[in-house]
């Protein structure tokens, strides 16, 4: 991504800013101008709000990355998952915080500011949100094989997110 079009979309990168409809409620991110619910009856125009999300949400959906998008090679393995918000979105974004074979699917998560990724020989570093647990994590014991519990990583959760 240019650097011009980082810093455009700076704002919403920062505070989660959306768009609500006031007509229906719905809310949207990235912010739209017209409510696609509301848009047949042509009301939805000019009724959105801006509306600032809170950044709790859930894991929906998510996938353990082994092999790095550049400037993410010191990452890995990293988890990258879909949390559909409390407000209803579902935002795209990496998993900090606790091994990757503690994320599951349900985890209650919270948006927080961290540094993204490295770009180029220049070293500018992009910010963003990433997903922090927001929930206490049960201890697991030592040594137990990785996806005995739960949802596997890689099967359920690719599926859930085709
Ligand atoms: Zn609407």
């Amino acid at each position: 991504m240019s650097i011009a079009r980082f810093w455009r979309e700076t704002p919403r990168r920062y505070n989660l800013g959306g768009s609500k409809c006031t007509m229906c409620g719905t809310v949207y991110f990235p912010p739209r101008a017209v409510c696609p619910t509301c848009a047949h009856h042509r009301e939805s125009i000019g009724k959105m709000e801006p509306f600032q999300l809170s950044g709790d949400g859930e894991v929906f959906s998510y996938t353990t990355v082994h092999e790095p998008a550049e400037g993410f090679e010191m990452q890995v393995p990293y988890v990258l998952a879909l949390v559909r918000t409390v407000e209803g979105p579902v935002l795209t974004g990496q998993v900090v915080d606790l091994a990757p074979e503690d994320v599951r699917i349900g985890l209650k998560v919270r948006a927080t500011f961290r540094k993204l990724r490295e770009e180029g020989k220049a070293g500018v570093i992009h910010y963003g949100y990433k997903f922090a647990p927001a929930e206490d994590l049960p201890n697991r014991p030592p040594g137990r094989p990785r996806g005995a519990v739960g949802a596997p990583a890689g099967s359920e959760s690719d599926r859930a997110a085709a």
